[in-house]
């Protein structure tokens, strides 16, 4: 787009980092900056490790930020500019991706500001643990006020609530009267682990803005930038507030589905029905469709207890009770859900875990992400750690050991009258290692790398004891993935003999995860 020729995006989170790169990636010609004011967050986009773990990032980035040259032969993921389509060719281009702390150059000198921030539910003041903490996307739009140059595009990018465009154009008017600023709603719809696949190929793009002339003529110029590897037909132009709520709905809308078929396990569980029989039956009907109905420890990560505890303070806030009934159900499922196969585990040992080391398989909301924000896996810890074990043995692929225990003390320092010790909880940096000797190995994730595992581990003298679900445990090594799921665990349970042997000789099972971030191939 001819005026658009540089881009600020506010936010080196999940969803500014990827996105950015993205645009980036296929508007060679637009500089696109990100901004955050975590200086250590930007370093590490600087660097050769970055700060989150997507497939495919990685080979986007070195691409655009450091304008490399990606030609591998015969590598069908390489990124072609060939005329015809060739594999094998790519381009020589300029860098034109960069990660910044300089808020005031940033955005004095971008034509489109994207908020990318985080906005996580408030947990105090009025709305605790529904509203929206509005904080931080407050803070980015004074600062835009501040610096931005007149005319200026804003793009809410951030899941926001209903509303939010005009609470942006105010703070503007207020802090630069008369000066022309234009406000679009565009929300994300991609999901971790997949982050990369979902910008490449967006089922569409949703972009609300004023409907005025010149609100049109800037969703225009924002169309144009996706209109560079997304077909038109996808690009849909709304009004703000419905943009807005669609974010709301699309993932109230997909919890719900999670929380409907957990909720018909335990039903199952208690009937002798399969529930992975019925996701499949009614999985089938093509006005229900498969997706979304599998069965597990409920959905995680930072979006969907969170969009749903919006949605209710809305509704509420609009005096419709029953609405915000409705939808805060699919929070309770969620929270049972978690609670009845920590319960589970354990009635397993007999509700005693003295002197147990209890091993975890994963520790993110889901596979292919280093997410460990709202991870089932914590509520299930603070439950087992609440009986004192020996130990609870920690192993994920990708998440931060700080990450991960940033996540354990939060939660435990909010349970009153918790009785356990953090202590106990290690984290283990080889999978073998974190099983041996261990009573229990709970496989938290649908991480590929664990599907098999249970085969290995299994002594020749152990018995496997899975949990008394409808999910027979030997159903952890089927290949069969949903592929865009949040679904968190397997409930499967294995007593463990130890196994140095198996150690020695699994290939596919050591450390390997571990280590530099990966430039694994990924499908666009
Ligand atoms: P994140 O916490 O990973 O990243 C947010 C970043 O914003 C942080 O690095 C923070 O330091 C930075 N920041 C906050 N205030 C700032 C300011 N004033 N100036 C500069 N930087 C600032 O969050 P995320 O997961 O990327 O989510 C961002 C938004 O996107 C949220 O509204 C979220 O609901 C939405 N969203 C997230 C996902 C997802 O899967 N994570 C998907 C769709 C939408």
């Amino acid at each position: 787009p001819s005026d658009v020729r540089k881009i600020c995006v506010i936010g080196a989170g999940y969803v500014g980092g990827p996105t950015a790169a993205v645009i980036a990636l296929h508007n060679p010609k637009v500089g696109v900056e990100v901004l955050d004011r975590d200086q250590r967050r930007i370093e590490r986009w600087n660097s050769a490790h970055l700060p989150i773990h997507e497939p495919g990032l990685n080979k986007i980035v070195r691409l655009t930020r450091d304008g490399a040259i990606i030609k591998e032969p015969g590598d069908r993921n390489s990124i072609s500019h060939g005329r015809n389509g060739e594999s094998d060719y790519v381009s020589r281009r300029g860098p034109n991706l960069f990660f910044t702390c300089d808020t005031q150059v940033s955005i004095s000198t971008a034509d489109m500001v994207f908020l990318a921030v985080n906005t996580p539910t408030k947990t105090t003041g009025v709305g605790a643990g529904r509203a929206t903490n509005m904080t931080a996307l407050d803070g980015a739009v004074k600062d835009v006020a501040l610096y931005a140059k007149p005319g200026t595009i804003i793009v809410e990018k951030s899941t926001v609530p209903c509303g939010t465009a005009q609470r942006i154009r105010n703070t503007l008017d207020a802090l630069r009267p008369g000066v022309p600023f234009e406000v679009l709603s565009n929300p994300e719809f991609l999901s971790e682990g997949t982050a990369i696949k979902n910008l490449m190929k967006p089922d569409r793009v949703i972009i609300g803005s004023s409907g005025t002339p010149s609100g049109k003529l800037a969703a225009d110029a924002l169309a144009s930038l996706y209109a560079a590897w997304i077909p038109s037909s996808q690009i849909l132009q709304i009004n703000a507030w419905s943009s807005e709520l669609s974010k709301l709905v699309a993932n109230a809308m997909l919890a719900q589905r999670i929380s409907s078929i957990n909720s018909i396990s335990a039903i199952c569980e208690a009937t002798g029905a399969n529930v992975e029989e019925i996701a499949k039956s009614i999985g089938l009907d093509t006005r229900i469709g498969p997706q979304f109905l599998k069965a597990g420890l409920g959905f995680g990560g930072s979006c969907f207890r969170k969009d749903i505890a919006s949605l209710t303070y809305l509704a509420e806030s609009l005096g419709l009770e029953e609405v915000a009934h409705y939808w805060g159900q699919v929070n309770s499922i969620n929270v049972m859900q978690r609670n009845r196969f920590a319960r589970k585990v354990l009635k397993r040992f007999n509700e005693n875990l003295f002197g147990k080391k209890i091993t975890l398989m994963g520790f993110a909301f889901k596979k292919n992400t280093s997410d460990a924000r709202e991870s089932p896996a914590v509520d299930v810890i603070r439950t087992l750690l609440d009986e004192q074990p020996a130990e609870i043995a920690i192993f994920d692929p990708f998440c931060d050991e700080d990450d991960m225990l940033r996540e354990i003390n939060a939660a435990v320092s909010n349970t009153p009258g918790f009785a356990g010790e953090t202590s106990s909880v290690k984290i283990y940096t080889d999978p073998y290692e974190a099983c041996m000797e261990s009573n229990a190995i709970l496989i938290i994730t649908d991480c590929d790398q664990f599907k098999n595992s249970p085969q290995r581990l299994r002594g020749s003298n152990a018995s496997e004891t899975s949990l008394p679900t409808n999910k027979p445990a030997s159903t952890c090594a089927s290949p069969k993935q949903q592929e865009d799921d949040h679904l968190g665990a397997n409930f499967a349970n294995y007593r463990l003999a130890p196994q140095p042997d198996c150690v020695a000789n699994c290939p596919d099972c050591r450390s390997k995860a571990r280590g530099p971030i990966s430039t694994d191939p990924v499908e666009w």
